[in-house]
């Protein structure tokens, strides 16, 4: 399947370090007292990893994450107990919220009073209520967000991409996540809501790069959150956001960013850093460039983690299965490590070997096959016993 266009980040034209920064061409939008798109400063935002239920914990993620320098907290909510959450962190914290609504666009209603944003995922519309169609699912959020100043983004992944759009465009992600994010921001002009955005994100960069300069030619006018989802641990998953980045916004692509790292709940203000530290480069014309080869041999990605982890020995494992796999570093293989049952089975079907964690055991599948689950102190021997057997494969 062809994800993204032959040309590699290595081979596009890197702008002129004394050109001036393009001027973006969106229109400003408004999340609670931020000014975003236009002429406003690129905000950078990040992600609660805790549970939202253990309230103390996630209201403490938020005070970090404000503290490192975040314009903008989100928080993933999953249902009631999750909302009660949210109305208790907002009664004791002063920072942007926005909340993931995931699976239930229902639960716009309830999150709204408490939030300055609400991020839809298209892909995840047709769960509830199949028969509704999904333009008046898009109204009621809109409605739901008008009536109580929030802003909306249309959060589009290239992992859990609407099942009619990959029909439409097979073999082409590019064209199936650029095409679903344009209709629904017609969905939302229809209603005369103008006060949204768009994100589009994969794990792999040079997908984000072409689909956001698609979208861009498209919608110059819309905002643009940008990010690689899954990007992994530090330092790869640094580089595979700056290269994404680097690549945007020198081209007047992008208005607000998310660096998704896989790093323990406390080192989450990292992500802001880094975020900072690639935009102060950017405006500094200090860009750094990859090897032509820095796409080949093994591509361990993981996601970032968020309050659907229910194991926190996910990122433990993450950083254990990057080590006890580097003897297999000159092969073409991508391994995908995911936080939770809910995106995990999805978001690892296009790897070679996949695992996603559960509250006891970790599931590993061979792209979209399931391989079994196996306890955390089981997965390593069984995933390399997978990985030489896939090599070995591989190479007959
Ligand atoms: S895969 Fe699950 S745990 Fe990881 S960021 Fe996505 S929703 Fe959160």
């Amino acid at each position: 399947m062809q994800r993204f266009s032959p040309a590699s980040p290595t081979r596009m034209e890197t702008p002129s370090p004394a050109s001036p920064a393009p001027t973006r061409r969106s229109r400003t939008i408004r999340i609670g007292d931020l000014a975003l798109g236009g002429s406003a400063p690129i905000a950078v935002q990040s992600m609660a990893a805790t549970r939202t239920q253990d309230r103390e914990a996630t209201l403490r993620q938020v005070h970090l994450l404000e503290e490192a320098g975040a314009d903008l907290v989100r928080i993933a909510i999953d249902g009631a107990a999750d909302v009660e959450a949210l109305a208790w962190i907002r009664q004791n914290s002063k920072a942007r919220l926005s909340v993931d609504l995931q699976e239930n666009y229902r639960l716009a209603l309830p999150v709204a009073p408490y939030v300055d944003k609400i991020r839809y995922n298209p892909g995840h519309l047709h769960h509830h209520e199949k028969d509704r169609p999904v333009a008046d699912k898009v109204a009621w959020i809109a409605q739901v967000a008008r009536d109580h100043d929030c802003a909306v983004r249309i959060g589009v992944n290239a992992g859990s991409i609407a099942p009619h759009y990959k029909e439409r465009f097979p073999g082409d992600d590019v064209g199936a996540i650029v095409s679903c994010a344009a209709d629904h921001c017609e969905l939302l002009d229809d209603t005369g809501f103008e006060n949204y955005l768009v994100s589009i994100k994969d794990s792999d960069p040079r997908l984000v790069i072409e689909a956001n300069e698609r979208f861009a030619e498209l919608r110059p006018d819309v905002p643009l959150h940008l990010g690689v989802t899954e990007a992994g641990m530090p330092p790869d998953g640094v580089i595979k956001t700056r290269i994404a980045f680097e690549q945007l916004i020198a081209r007047g692509i992008g208005d607000t960013i998310r660096v998704s790292l896989t790093v323990p709940f406390d080192d989450k203000g990292l992500e802001i850093e880094v975020g900072r530290q690639i935009l102060a480069d950017i405006a500094a014309g200090r860009f750094r460039s990859v090897p032509p080869n820095f796409f080949d041999g093994l591509n361990i990605i993981a996601c970032p983690s968020c309050s659907r982890v229910e194991n926190e020995r996910f990122i433990e494992l993450a950083a254990d299965v990057k080590r006890e796999t580097e003897w297999a570093a000159e092969h073409d293989i991508t391994i995908a490590v995911m936080g939770c049952r809910v995106n995990g089975p999805g978001e690892t079907d296009d790897a070679d070997l996949g695992l996603w964690c559960g509250p006891t055991t970790v599931n590993l599948k061979q792209g979209t096959r399931s391989l079994g689950s196996f306890g955390y102190d089981q997965i390593l021997p069984r995933l390399r016993a997978e990985l030489e057997t896939l090599i070995a494969e591989k190479s007959t």
